[in-house]
């Protein structure tokens, strides 16, 4: 991949920003972003712009049919020179076979790392330095040719945004169990991360916000009977001491923090399981107290312990512990990740 180009104005938005002491979770945008288009059957060169707004056709095909898959994930620079992504391969890795269900163009490896690595780079001295602190990239591949045939376009534009962000500090909120809606079914694109899986869960996330809830819990689409995942995170019990989770199936998110904490557990002793988990013995096992803990993972909130879950009738059944084994992975995954520890697993990458 050839040098990118950097457009007028990037030094002048660089000079001009001031990082905000309030970060919040996307509250702040970095003050550049990187763009390259795909046309002609190529990549073309991409360039490092200045943050600001985007010209899309209305007609185009990731407004009006969801042709579009994205990416996040973290730069971290907590007393470090400079900063480092964590397993960022991975994402890109994901990216592709994103890309691939939805029968788009791949965003090859070295554009995808030129693109988070030109932002990343350019904003070094703006990436908040206090634990849990972090620069959360997004890249996002989107249709971009007008037209109502139903085929994919034959335009795309890969873009990186970014967000000086604080830990997604969430307390330990409650979980709304979702009993009628899907999220995902069999031979979808559950397993892509793409934007049309967010739009089948909006209408249940803002529910269960209505309701007081955080978030929504997604089960099955075919017996309505098996977790499967939150909206935007994966999923884990602590049942008699031991670790447990769904096992990956053709709907559910492979996220890249579940993976973690499956081989950090793993590493720290526990006994980890991968398996079919009915939500009907969990919420038993919560009765009969031998299910002691829940949470979820994902980039944004890393671990976040989940209080209590919540039938749409309003019972809540809520495990005896909150944080616990929670605190404990996400403490070793995030020394992991600001470097405070030693990285064994080879998941951190400087960015030069
Ligand atoms: C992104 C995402 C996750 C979490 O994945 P990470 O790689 O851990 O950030 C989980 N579920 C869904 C639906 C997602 O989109």
């Amino acid at each position: 991949m050839s040098a990118y180009d950097i457009a007028p104005g990037v030094a002048a938005a660089l000079e001009r920003f001031v990082l905000p002491e309030k970060l919040g979770f996307g509250a702040v945008n970095a003050p550049v972003m990187f763009s390259a288009e795909w046309r002609d059957g190529q990549w073309q060169r991409g360039t490092l712009l200045p943050y600001g707004r985007i010209e899309v056709w209305p007609g185009s095909r990731a407004l009006q049919y969801a042709e579009l898959v994205f990416e996040g994930l973290k730069a971290y620079q907590v007393g470090q020179a400079r900063p480092n992504l964590f397993r960022a391969q991975d994402n890109c890795r994901r990216m592709e076979r994103s890309a691939q269900r939805l029968s788009m163009p791949l965003v090859p490896e070295a554009l995808f790392f030129q693109g988070i690595e030109s932002v990343t780079s350019a904003c070094a001295r703006f990436i908040p330095g206090r634990s849990g602190q972090s620069l959360y990239l997004r890249p996002f591949l989107y249709g971009t040719e007008s037209g109502y045939l139903l085929r994919n376009s034959h335009t795309f534009r890969f873009m990186v945004i970014a967000n000086p962000v604080e830990s997604y500090a969430t307390g330990a909120p409650t979980v709304a169990i979702e009993r009628r809606e899907v999220r995902a079914a069999p031979g979808g694109i559950g397993t892509a991360k793409a934007a049309a899986n967010y739009a089948a869960s909006l209408r249940a996330s803002s529910a269960a916000l209505a309701r007081g809830h955080t978030v929504a819990l997604w089960l099955d689409a075919a017996e309505h009977r098996y977790i499967q995942e939150l909206s935007g995170m994966n999923f884990f019990a602590v049942i008699d001491g031991e670790l447990h989770t769904p096992e990956l199936d053709d709907a559910i998110l492979p996220g890249i923090t579940r993976d973690s904490l499956l081989t950090l557990a793993r590493h720290l002793g526990y006994v980890v399981h991968e398996r079919p988990m009915q939500i009907d013995e969990l919420l038993k096992q919560i009765e009969q107290r031998h299910c002691s803990e829940l949470f979820a993972c994902g980039t944004a909130a890393i671990v976040m312990p989940i209080a209590a879950l919540a039938e749409p009738d309003e019972r809540a059944y809520r495990p005896e512990r909150t944080d616990e084994v929670a605190a404990q992975l996400r403490a070793a995954l995030l020394a992991l990740q600001e470097r405070r520890a030693p990285d064994p697993f080879g998941w951190t990458r400087e960015v030069a």
